[in-house]
């Protein structure tokens, strides 16, 4: 797939543009602080209607504008989409070919993208709430019920958690009643979630295996491994899963009321990388982790390509020149041509140009 026509209103320091793109390679450069991520940043919004970098969708409209408009048209295998999102006080309303969706979930996967920025190296390096907002983000694009089963898990936990909030003992039997009630949905929710992860994390190990072990010219062996908050004997048969949940759920009852919190469920996984089978996280040098999280990224590329039938765009903010020559090549020479890709810089110098067939450059200033 690729993206034609980017045109933003009142987007950040844009105040109105309107961009044709290449539909191979493109080049945003420019000094600091001229907008070159906040391009980046609309394509992604254009994908998943949210940004890589904040949760507050309000920050995206223009300073001293009170709506913004992002509008794109995307070439796909099977004909044109027109995408638009509309950002105001009042909320976010999305359109597909000129037609409003009430939910997120038949907008998003539209268009799909890969997003590689220096903070990507959190993924691994950082805490368990980033590597869960990476699974959310990657599968939400693959499978949009993904999303929908994501926002029925949240509001049972909410509620559930405000419950517990609010009864502190143990012995409490309209609680123990709730509760009892409240868990059957929990559980429920929560098994999809962990099914769905569990499922998408053995796919992306394939592609990240191979892609890493290639990076390094086959002297690592890079493992992730999906943590849910409690150990599953079997992840395939949905009433087994569902029985397990429940019991470590009445489990933990007491320990919950106490706490006044839940315990246990999707929003406590985590995901583990092994190099060579020593966790990254804590042995891996500041390079490995780096390797980590670029084989991650590309092995997301694959694995949507796998799932969707067509290549994502690859956005790469500011970490070409963070990569040594040989994978710089690498990265372009395995995605040219097959790959919309853009890339942001500050200076021509740190692109490799001698390998880039077609490209197209943009000169980004002041939010034009
Ligand atoms: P760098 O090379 O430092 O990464 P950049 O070109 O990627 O720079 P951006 O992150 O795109 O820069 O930001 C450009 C400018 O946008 C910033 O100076 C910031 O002040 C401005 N900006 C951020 N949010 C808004 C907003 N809501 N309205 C107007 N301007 C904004
Ligand atoms: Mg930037």
């Amino acid at each position: 797939m690729f993206l034609k026509k980017l045109t933003l209103n009142n987007y950040r320091n844009y105040q109105s543009i309107e961009i044709n793109l290449d539909h191979n390679i493109n080049i945003f450069i420019g000094p600091n602080a001229q907008g070159k991520t906040n391009l980046l940043e609309a394509i992604y919004v254009m994908a998943l209607t949210k940004s890589h970098r904040t949760n507050t969708d309000k920050e995206l409209i223009g300073w001293g504008f009170n709506e913004t408009t992002l509008y794109s048209e995307i070439e796909k295998k099977y004909g044109s989409n027109k995408l638009e999102i509309h950002l105001s006080q009042k909320g976010k309303k999305v359109k597909v070919n000129g037609l409003e969706q009430r939910k997120l979930s038949d907008f998003i996967g539209v268009l799909n993208v890969v997003m590689f920025a220096p903070e990507d190296l959190e993924i691994v390096k950082g805490s368990p709430r980033i590597r869960r907002r990476f699974i959310d983000m990657e599968l939400g694009q693959i499978h949009p019920s993904y999303i929908y089963d994501l926002q029925q898990y949240q509001k049972i936990l909410n509620q559930r958690n405000n419950l517990l909030k609010q009864h502190h003992s143990a012995n409490d039997k309209h609680l123990n009643d709730l509760l009892s009630i409240w868990d059957q949905q929990f559980a429920q929710f929560g098994i999809k979630i962990i099914k769905k992860r569990q499922h998408f994390i053995k796919k992306l190990q394939i592609w990240i295996e191979q892609i890493h072990s290639s990076i390094t010219n086959g002297k690592e062996n890079l493992k992730v491994i999906y943590k849910p908050s409690f150990e599953f004997e079997q992840f395939d048969d949905e009433t087994v899963l569902f029985n397990q949940f429940m019991l470590k759920l009445t489990k933990m009852r007491e320990k919950e009321i106490k706490r006044g919190i839940t315990l246990i469920g999707p929003h406590r996984d985590d995901l583990l990388f092994l190099i060579n089978d020593k966790e990254v996280q804590t042995f891996g040098s500041q390079g490995q982790q780096r390797t980590t999280a670029l084989s991650i990224k590309l092995a997301e590329i694959e694995l949507i390509h796998e799932e969707v039938g067509e290549y994502p765009l690859l956005l790469l903010d500011d970490v070409l020149s963070e990569l040594d020559q040989y994978r710089q090549t690498q990265l372009i020479e395995t995605f040219q041509d097959k790959v919309q890709t853009f890339i942001t810089t500050t200076g021509i110098e740190s692109v490799n140009l001698s390998k880039l067939n077609e490209a197209k450059l943009f000169h980004v200033l002041e939010g034009t």
